[in-house]
């Protein structure tokens, strides 16, 4: 593992002081043990809360553009260590290099966008009905925020979350997935630079414990969702954590933000532009090795064209290059784990019990990692939509099926209890327009002709049914991170009721 010890010394990260015997991590390249990590108590995560709860009384009165300067300075140390870090996600996730450093990338963006966030938390001024009155709501920050996250974005999903609730003027506490503990740990240390260059500019603003890391299993996780000192809960992962996260929040009336598992489905039509489509299909499908929330797991292909594509992608699913996810030609890295693989195989089990005619899925073997599982992604022709194909299987597996008409195919697309992402392959704008509106895909994210998956951080990022229902990322999804206050002012020297109701003293 020197080339893990290369990375911490440029990083300038050191985790000894975390060593313990609860969290052993390694890496899906090649099985072996990156770090074995001591877990936090609940204790000791309950004492974080309060002290994250004292770090946000001083956080919340500092002016929102200067909370931006230490999230500008977060994305400059950032930026400097983009690689190594980029790297390490490779090395703990398993996904590959441009891949990881892509992670870092999002970070990064998210960071500019919370900077210029910072100078632009609006709100309204509403015309009253009442003379010489005037209406306006303020946002104020919230609390503490509870970020839970998942192994497959052990990086992104933290500062989605952090960079928005740091300029919203809150604090963080970030429970990382016990799959990538070190890489979170990594993360903080950068930050703690970050904090460390902001405090030589403006000694004494910056509260200590406003991020913190507690690292564990699901019982940590399920110490920060029952807190009341916590109001928010910003939760990634599967759809039973989120049943209990949200179930547990919702007994205190607290908030919750939940991104949770997707089954994406896209549409491809006979006027679509195939080589984009292909592209698309196969990137959606086989990319993060089928381990990303929305990763593509079912196609509708319209049957005049459905034998060419299926076809088509079979020889694509046989040539594309599975392997070690440092290596520049490598499409399709190791899954996270044996338990995965395990999942994969029993899914593909069923499906041909299902009538599932399948090609591709068998492990591969590289390099000389007995503990590492390298699989060739599956492609699977459907009849019909069975139970199978309504599971997330948390791997490269493409559920194919043919349509008939554009109905039908959106029928079918939203025909499952997940709503994350969806997409659709057509050059004629009344199915694009359809496919888009009201009556089309039931989805948080509906795209045309681009794939499921890669969503960029402008725009709000989640979706509907057991996917949870959350927004984090661009556009207006800040406005969970902060509590909003309507305010009324009267300027006259009466006191009209509103709705015209008169009385007498
Ligand atoms: P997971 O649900 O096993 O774990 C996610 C996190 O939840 C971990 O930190 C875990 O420790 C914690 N956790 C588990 N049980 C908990 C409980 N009862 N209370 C509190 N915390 C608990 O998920 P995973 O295997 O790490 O990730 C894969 C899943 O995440 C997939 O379903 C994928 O679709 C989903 N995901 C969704 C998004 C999204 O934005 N919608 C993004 C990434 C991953």
């Amino acid at each position: 593992m020197t080339q893990i010890s290369t990375i911490f010394a440029e990083l300038g990260f050191d985790f000894s002081a975390h060593a313990g015997n609860d969290l052993h991590s390694r890496s899906p390249r090649d099985g072996a043990a990156i770090a074995s990590l001591r877990a936090h108590t609940v204790a000791e995560t309950e004492a974080a809360i309060k002290n994250a709860q004292q770090a946000y009384e001083k956080w919340r009165v500092v002016p929102a553009p200067v909370r931006g300067e230490l999230v500008r300075i977060l994305g400059e140390v950032l930026r400097e260590n983009r690689e190594p870090l980029g790297k390490l996600v490779t090395l703990e996730s398993g996904k590959i290099l441009s891949e990881g450093i892509g992670e870092v990338q999002e970070m990064i963006d998210i960071c500019d966008f919370a900077v210029g966030l910072s100078r632009q938390l609006y709100g309204l001024t509403i015309a009253s009905e009442r003379p010489g009155h005037r209406m306006m709501e303020t946002w104020h920050p919230l609390g503490v925020c509870g970020v839970i996250t998942a192994f497959n974005f052990p990086v992104a999903v933290w500062a989605w979350n952090a960079a928005l609730a740091l300029v919203c003027g809150n604090a963080v506490i970030w429970k990382p997935s016990e799959k990538t503990p070190v890489v979170a740990l990594a993360v903080h240390a950068l930050y703690e630079k970050a904090v460390a260059r902001f405090s030589q500019q403006r000694p004494d603003l910056l509260p200590s414990n406003l991020c913190q890391v507690v690292l564990g299993r699901a019982e940590i996780g399920a110490t920060l969702s029952a807190s009341p000192l916590v109001p928010l809960i910003s939760a990634t992962g599967s759809v039973r954590m989120g049943r209990k996260v949200a179930t547990t929040v919702a007994e205190r009336l607290g908030r919750s933000l939940l991104e949770l598992g997707g089954n994406n489905g896209m549409i491809v039509t006979p006027t679509a532009d195939l080589s984009l489509a292909l592209r698309a299909i196969t990137f959606s499908a086989v990319g993060t090795a089928g381990q990303r929330c929305t990763s593509l797991r079912r196609l509708f292909v319209h049957s005049s064209i459905y034998d060419d594509v299926v076809n088509r992608i079979e020889r694509i699913y046989a040539s594309v290059k599975v392997g070690d996810p440092l290596d520049a030609g490598t499409l399709v890295g190791p899954l996270v784990d044996q338990q995965s693989f395990e999942a994969m195989q029993t899914a593909l089990q069923q499906a041909k019990a299902e009538g599932g005619v399948v090609t591709g899925g068998e492990r591969v073997a590289v390099g000389d990692g007995e503990n590492a599982y390298y699989v060739r992604p599956a492609l699977v022709r459907m009849s019909q939509q069975s139970d199978i194909v309504h599971h997330e299987t948390f791997a490269p597996i493409l559920y194919v099926l043919r349509y008939e008409n554009f109905d039908d195919a959106v029928r079918m697309n939203n025909a499952v209890p997940q709503g994350l992402s969806s997409a659709i392959f057509t050059n004629d704008v009344r199915e694009a327009e359809a496919f888009m509106s009201a009556s089309g895909s039931d989805c948080g994210l509906a795209n045309v002709n681009i794939g499921t998956s890669g969503a960029e951080i402008g725009g709000a990022f989640g979706g509907e049914k057991e996917t949870g229902g959350g927004r984090e990322s661009g556009s207006d999804s800040w406005k969970t991170y902060m509590r909003r206050a309507t305010n009324t002012i009267n300027y006259s020297r009466t006191l009209p009721l509103a709705q015209g109701v008169k009385f007498d003293i």
